[in-house]
């Protein structure tokens, strides 16, 4: 069985994540969102938040899987036996970083760990979850860029700091 895991913050997923999911898992017969609890990242959801968002967002997609970890990509992919690391690109800023840290996953894995590219597609180029929560904040549409259940959520947590 070839199993892929799709490694970030999520905070919250978008419909550009989603995107990526699905063209995913329609390759790879198994697909874990692994959703990273950083302890030196402040998010807006809690890990256990933007995990459940992933399981709502991803219940009707049988052959993907979320879950959370702390540490290295590296070291939670071999505990879990998969060697594919899954990544979207937006725009060549992207790629630098991406890049790299493809680069050091490799170097940390023994050479075992390679990284998939999927090229956004056009219609979430411009999407992120940084832009998600700045239209949020102040109140605008989020209709055209995350699940409406989320852009409730997002709604009422900036209700709640203001
Ligand atoms: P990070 O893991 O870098 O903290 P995110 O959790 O936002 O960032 O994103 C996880 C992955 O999804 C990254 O590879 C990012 O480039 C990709 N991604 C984010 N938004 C989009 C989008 N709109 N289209 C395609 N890929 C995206």
């Amino acid at each position: 069985m070839k199993s892929a895991i799709y490694p970030g913050t999520f905070d919250p997923m978008t419909y550009g994540h989603l995107d990526i999911i699905k063209r995913a898992a329609n390759i790879f017969d198994e697909l874990i969102v692994g959703v990273l609890d950083n302890k030196e990242k402040t998010p807006l959801f809690s890990v256990d938040v933007r995990v459940n968002i992933l399981k709502e967002a991803t219940k009707d997609l049988p052959n993907v899987k979320v879950e959370s970890f702390g540490g290295l990509l590296s070291d939670y992919c071999k505990s879990k036996g998969i060697f594919v690391v899954v990544r979207g690109l937006r725009a060549v800023t992207d790629f630098e970083y991406e890049l790299q840290m493809s680069q050091i996953n490799r170097k940390l894995s023994d050479n075992k760990l390679d990284t998939v590219y999927f090229n956004t597609s056009l219609k979430y180029s411009y999407l992120s979850s940084s832009s998600v929560k700045q239209i949020a904040q102040f109140g605008g549409d989020l209709t055209d860029f995350v699940p409406g259940f989320v852009a409730d959520m997002l709604l009422e947590k900036f209700d709640q700091k203001n």
